[in-house]
């Protein structure tokens, strides 16, 4: 099966819902994304996921960036999956590195909360990445393919979990790999997928994410075994975002 390609953005904390300038643009801009040869999500703040779901645009989904491991409950400023799911979403972002970093996630926190995301019917967006220092010595591969092997469930398919590869270093600093440098990460995660999951390791979509922009989507998607972006920055601003979906129009 080969991966469907998905341009997600990651608006992080970033969208006020009174600011109605920001659903207009969205709308401006879903005209165009509906046309592309891939899907299209946006994951806005928590906030913006019930506005977002329910503003019928069409050829567009809409997830989260975060969840809790657990239903319901006593966890003060947590969010669960079935909440996220009852506001419309359906995708959720595990993993992501500022989450690894501010947060203290770890691998097996992650892959928790990518199963309740899964058990809940959601698709989950698993991210990894290496550090600067860890490029630096050598350790990339070691890294990249330690947190895919621990924080992806067993429950994970190619229908209901996609990767996401995100350098640190690239997010957010304006700074990309190469393209032969995303391809061999890529290229082996995809081995690694093929290793565990057989066969079907091959439908896995791998996005590569950091410091993506119109300039550079298209060179970066055409790259061995990248399936599509997640993008942060460029997300805010529906011109871009539409021009990195360029790549698959
Ligand atoms: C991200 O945070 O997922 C990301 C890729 O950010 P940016 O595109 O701004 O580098």
């Amino acid at each position: 099966m080969k991966p469907t390609a998905l341009v997600a953005g990651n608006w992080k904390m970033n969208g006020l819902a009174s600011s109605q300038a920001e659903l207009e643009a969205l709308a401006a801009m879903l005209k165009e994304g509906g046309k592309a040869a891939c899907d299209v999500l946006i994951c806005p703040p928590f906030t913006l996921v019930s506005a977002f779901a329910t503003a019928g645009y069409t050829g567009i989904a809409i997830g989260a960036q975060d969840c809790h491991t657990a239903a319901s409950g006593a966890h003060t400023g947590d969010i669960s999956v079935e909440m996220l799911r009852d506001a419309g979403a359906s995708y959720v972002i595990v993993g992501h590195s500022e989450r690894r970093a501010d947060h203290a996630e770890t691998d097996a926190l992650v892959a928790q909360k990518a199963a309740a995301v899964l058990g809940a019917g959601l698709k989950a967006i698993v991210c990894v990445g290496e550090t600067e220092a860890e490029r630096d010595a050598g350790r990339t591969l070691e890294v990249v393919l330690s947190q895919i092997g621990q924080s992806l469930p067993d429950a994970a398919t190619a229908e209901n979990t996609i990767v996401a590869y995100e350098p640190v270093w690239a997010i957010g600093t304006g700074r990309t790999p190469t393209v032969e440098d995303v391809a061999e990460v890529h290229t082996a995660i995809r081995k690694s997928l093929v290793e565990r999951f057989g066969d079907a390791g091959e439908g896995f979509a791998i996005l590569y994410g950091g410091s993506v922009k119109p300039s550079n989507a298209a060179e970066l998607m055409a790259a061995a075994n990248v399936n599509g972006a997640l993008v942060g920055g460029a997300s805010l601003k529906a011109a871009d975002f539409n021009g990195i979906i360029d790549a698959y129009r």
